[in-house]
């Protein structure tokens, strides 16, 4: 019971977070630079930082995640990582082969003030980046912001740093993935594939982050956009982006770069996300709703109203990332449920004006993002207003076994269980999936702790 002591009084706290609801901006930089294909991402900065970012991914994915450092010591922090980033490029080249290296930044190289435009500029000049092959940077100073940021910033990056312009538009969409699983973004292209849609997804971590096993290892895994695929983004009719925070900010560097008109829709998880998901990329591609897709909503459908009785009503606390506790909070309430306590540790006006927008439909409901929405806040609101499950990532766990209710894992990290990288959240059958995984712990419930003579076989 580690956290018994959370106190029931809620108090205005400034300048202290107590267990945040987010992790560091690299964190999110790495995950979107392994959706290139023959990528290494890199951290400039100092051992330690790499390392808590690789394992936060290998303890998430439970696959190798590979990354390189520019192995910050005392003369770096004193006279800069120019020096380091350079021997990093040259090595990383000649030993490990990528087609592309995305460099990060941490708190310690922003601090000092090292300039990766300046230093990847460099090492163009010198001769370091061989020909073929690349280098982009992100910013990623994670004394701001969190990993969905650092994630945003790598994933505009890959706009500006490789799109072009020949002049002719091609008859493609492209989708930008906001911070969401390889199943899930298997899912958006099955889904696109489905519809008849030509796109271009990325970043795309399928088949990088839930590879198969083969038996052989390999370094860099089959998936991923390519660098083609990535040129070709500034010549496309148009873009989707799946979620403001994560993904709209490419689709804008992208719009002002090269005229790519845009829409930002929620990221599909939930029916009404969905169809307006598949809705605005049935009207960008220029293609109709296959049956196969209508019917898919349908079965969910069956499903939302077959067991109305168990949702109605139920109040739930949700934590995580904001451009998926948007749809999800919105699926919860076409379910029939009670979204009351929300917090997500990302700052952004965005979330909180499409929260308030969603949550007209469950009024009183709490909300918070940014530094001071924290689980801390999250389980004082819920000792003063319970609900009956709470939906977050692995760190839940505690509040759930304090509280003695529901626990869903659904968000970043994972560390306690699998599933979240093999199937989807987005899309119809991810939106079934959440329906059977709640209605499973509602049940479970209902028949451990039910009186003798309320056990039920048939439910
Ligand atoms: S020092 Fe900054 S970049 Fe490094 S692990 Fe800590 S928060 Fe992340």
């Amino acid at each position: 019971m580690l956290l018994r002591h959370t106190t029931k009084e809620v108090k205005v706290r400034e300048g202290l977070t107590i267990n945040p609801a987010k992790t560091c901006q690299p964190v999110g930089a790495l995950y979107a630079a392994l959706g290139i294909h023959g990528c290494l991402p890199h951290s400039h900065g100092s051992q330690g930082c790499c390392a808590y970012h690789r394992s936060m991914l290998t303890r998430h994915y439970k696959e190798p995640v590979m990354a390189a450092t520019s192995s910050f010591t005392e003369g770096a922090s004193v006279f800069g990582g120019q020096a380091n980033l350079l021997a990093s490029i040259d090595t990383i080249f000649s030993v490990y082969d990528p087609d592309i290296i995305a460099v990060h930044s941490t708190c310690l190289s922003e601090t000092i003030g090292d300039d990766l435009q300046q230093i990847t500029k460099k090492a163009k000049d010198d001769g370091k980046i061989p020909e073929g092959k690349h280098v982009i940077y992100a910013s990623t100073p994670s004394f701001v912001g969190s990993h969905v940021t650092g994630y945003a910033n790598m994933v505009v990056g890959m706009a500006e740093q490789f799109a072009e312009s020949t002049g002719e538009k091609k008859e493609q969409v492209n989708l930008i993935a906001g911070w969401m699983e390889p199943s899930d973004m298997r899912e958006i292209k099955k889904i696109s594939k489905e519809l008849g849609a030509r796109i271009v997804l990325f970043p795309d971590t399928s088949d990088v982050l839930d590879a198969p096993q083969t038996g052989k290892h390999e370094f860099y895994p089959k998936g991923g956009v390519t660098i083609p695929e990535l040129k070709s983004t500034g010549d496309s009719l148009s873009s989707i982006a799946l979620g403001c925070i994560s993904a709209e900010p490419a689709a804008v560097a992208l719009d002002k770069k090269f005229g790519v008109p845009f829409e930002t829709v929620d990221m599909p998880i939930g029916i009404s996300a969905t169809d307006r998901f598949i809705m605005a990329l049935s009207k960008a591609a220029g293609v109709s709703v296959p049956d196969e897709i209508t019917s898919e909503r349908g079965r969910l459908l069956d499903a939302m109203t077959d067991m109305d009785q168990y949702f109605y009503g139920k109040k739930v606390a949700l934590f995580g990332d904001p451009d998926q506790l948007i749809p999800l909070t919105e699926f919860l309430l076409d379910l029939g449920m009670l979204p009351i306590h929300i917090v997500s540790g990302t700052p952004g006006k965005r979330f909180e004006k499409r929260m308030a927008e969603i949550l007209e439909r469950s009024p009183g409901a709490n909300f918070k993002n940014g530094p001071g929405a924290d689980t801390f806040l999250l389980h004082q609101w819920m000792k003063n207003e319970p609900v009956d499950l709470l939906i977050g990532n692995s760190y839940g766990k505690y509040i759930a076994r304090d509280e003695n209710i529901p626990f869903i894992r659904f968000g970043f990290p994972i560390v306690d269980r699998i599933g979240h990288s093999y199937f989807p959240s987005v899309g119809y059958s991810g939106g079934l999936r959440l329906v059977e995984k709640i209605l499973s712990v509602f049940m479970d419930r209902q028949d451990r702790e039910a009186p003798e003579e309320k056990f039920e076989l048939v439910m």
